[in-house]
């Protein structure tokens, strides 16, 4: 359930529901505030490198422990991409280059309602691959080949994003894609 207003949040009447713009909105009768039940809007990238695709570990619910592609909410006045980097440089101080929007997704509660949407964008480093760490959200972040990438992954954009990325990874052999001692090293270190 969508949680709406009571009380008008500028002048504290009770708000009741009536029709505006065609719907039944949560209306307050003093100050003709209506409530708009908008939807959230949040943003997640495939962020590739090579043949690696950056996960991040979830240390907070929903989905905690489960890896996710990087990502969130979008701040009012920010554009997608610039949402996107923003979360990246938050999560695991990545500069990285946003590019094409690949595909959106239903955003869904836990009981199953739809209450808003996620804008699913390519993405690659701007320059060094290296996470210089991960935050407190974060347990463990990293980059993965299509061949390790973690059982448990925390959203349904994130599966279907993974399993689509993997369909398209040429699995020419002797070229597979391995983690190597350098990707090791670009496994970062905590920062709490
Ligand atoms: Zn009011």
């Amino acid at each position: 359930m969508t949680r709406t207003f009571r009380y008008c949040p500028f002048c504290a009447s009770p708000v009741v529901e009536e029709v505006r713009f065609n719907a039944l909105r949560p209306v307050c009768p003093a100050c003709e505030f209506v409530q708009f039940l908008d939807p959230k809007v949040a943003v997640i990238a495939l962020v590739q490198h090579g043949e690696r695709v950056l996960l991040i570990q979830r240390a907070v619910d929903p989905g905690k422990g489960a890896w996710s592609l990087p990502g969130g909410y979008m701040d009012a006045g920010e554009m997608p991409r610039e949402a996107l980097q923003r979360e990246l440089q938050e999560e695991v101080g990545l500069p990285t280059r946003i590019g094409e929007l690949i595909d959106i997704f239903p955003m869904v509660n836990g009981e199953g309602d739809r209450i808003g949407i996620v804008l699913a964008f390519q993405g690659e480093p701007a320059n060094s691959p290296e996470i210089p760490f991960v935050a407190d959200d974060a347990q463990d972040a990293g980059w993965f080949c299509a061949d390790d990438i973690p059982k448990e992954l925390a959203f349904e954009s994130t599966e279907t994003l993974i399993k689509n990325w993997k369909a398209t990874i040429d699995k020419t052999p002797g070229e597979r894609c391995q983690e190597t001692e350098a990707d090791a090293l670009e496994r970062p270190d905590r920062t709490s």
